[in-house]
């Protein structure tokens, strides 16, 4: 396959030849021969003699050296994942999402330093804020998602950077990235935005004024529910540093699950497009049913912060929360229990559809739980990851649970 400037391509053209070049595909007499790179399984590379060894490339991207600087299959990922990120120098790879946070975070931040967190962040980023980070002489400070005054109040002499999440894990919510960029920048502070939700097909961040962009490839890329890594994109301010300090943290991903992920990605976009329709569904559905007090699902109009996704966003997925008017923790677990087509489990973006449990209250501790506009006693929620199954079977299988909610009332 020729090589060519990705530039003015559309999205489904560059998933298709992201990362495959032609010397990853192919021999030196036969380049491109194969469609997908190889999996190298290597630890060690081999030099022709003592003068390669010596005069090897110092630290260059794409060069033989040793097993955890990566081989073709693992640099195809990362290139193809740079290639789909507006502005990305580079991307580096981690073994999960919560690698690649905590491998951002330790490149962005030193001892002493004070880090803002937004208060509906993934529960584990929580947690290092609370652990390792405190364990390093970082503090951890959280805010109101929905309130960029709080956000900009927080700041201190001390504040290095901000960790973002659109849309918040569990509740859902939009914050305005744009605006918290814009007031981050004006206090010299770095932007790192967990952008799993949306994938760069949803939300371009490196060019809504984010500095670092962080995925769980886990859930979208992989999109098959059987692989686990992360990824970091940056332009030049911070791609080098994080590839340094993943390097130094011994990072490596395996090239089998490297070539898994390549395999997900091509389809991703047509995954994300069918997933957010059903969503979307689904979600208008759900908010036309008695027992349901709120959904939570940026592509629903009257969802906290739908404006902002219509502004700001490309796309959605089919990850979404609702919350139900008043009831029991029980009541709740019956409808889940109730749920036939709908796998009980953490993690989404896969093929097939999940249900969990939201409880956001002990978890918050900058923001108010129920939402503004929520009744105290609306505090149950489920959250969904619409898989590819035909809408109208899930919509009936909500139903069938909606009924075992009443039944348990
Ligand atoms: C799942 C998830 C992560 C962590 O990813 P892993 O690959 O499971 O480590 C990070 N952020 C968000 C928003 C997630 O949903």
């Amino acid at each position: 396959m020729a090589e060519h400037d990705s530039e003015g391509l559309g999205i489904g053209t560059r998933l298709v030849g992201a990362g495959r070049r032609a010397e990853w595909t192919g021999s030196a007499d036969h380049p491109g021969a194969v469609v997908n790179p190889p999996v190298y399984r290597a630890s060690t590379h081999l030099y022709p003699d003592m003068a390669a060894l010596r005069a090897h490339p110092a630290n260059e991207d794409g060069k033989f050296y040793y097993g955890r600087r990566g081989a073709p299959t693992q640099w195809a990922l990362a290139e193809a994942l740079t290639a789909l990120e507006p502005g990305a120098e580079g991307t580096v790879l981690y073994p999960s999402g919560v690698a690649a946070i905590m491998g951002a975070l330790l490149t962005v931040l030193r001892p002493g330093d004070v880090l803002l967190m937004i208060d509906n962040a993934y529960e584990p980023s929580r947690a290092m804020g609370r652990g390792l980070l405190g364990d390093f002489g970082v503090e951890t400070r959280w805010f109101d998602p929905a309130d960029p005054a709080a956000f900009e109040a927080a700041i201190c002499a001390r504040t290095k950077a901000v960790l973002l999440e659109v849309p918040g894990s569990l509740t859902i919510e939009v914050c305005d990235v744009p605006r918290l960029s814009a007031i981050a920048k004006a206090h010299g502070l770095t932007v790192v935005l967990d952008n799993t939700w949306a994938s760069p097909l949803g939300f371009p961040a490196l060019v809504r004024g984010v500095d670092i962009a962080i995925m769980s490839l886990t859930k979208h890329v992989g999109g098959h529910s059987d692989v686990m890594m992360g990824s970091a994109s940056a332009g030049p301010a911070w791609y080098r540093k994080l590839r340094l300090r993943a390097q130094g943290l011994g990072n490596v991903v395996s090239p089998d699950d490297a070539a898994l992920m390549l395999r997900g990605l091509r389809t991703m976009g047509l995954r994300l497009a069918q997933e957010t329709g059903s969503a979307l569904a689904i979600a208008e559905w759900l908010a036309a049913q008695p027992e349901v007090a709120k959904v939570l699902c940026p592509m629903l109009p009257g969802s906290p912060g739908h404006d902002i996704w219509a502004r700001d966003f490309t796309g959605g997925c089919g990850l979404f929360s609702f919350v139900l008017k008043g009831g029991t923790c029980a009541a709740r677990d019956a409808l889940i229990d109730a749920l036939a087509l709908f796998g009980i489990g953490y993690s989404w973006g896969g093929f097939e559809s999940l249900a969990t449990p939201v409880d956001p209250a002990p978890i918050r501790t900058a923001s108010p739980w129920p939402l503004p506009g929520l009744e105290a006693g609306d505090r149950f929620g489920v959250r969904l990851s619409i898989g590819l199954e035909d809408t109208a079977d899930l919509t009936a299988d909500l139903a069938r649970g909606l009924a075992a909610w009443r039944a348990a009332l």
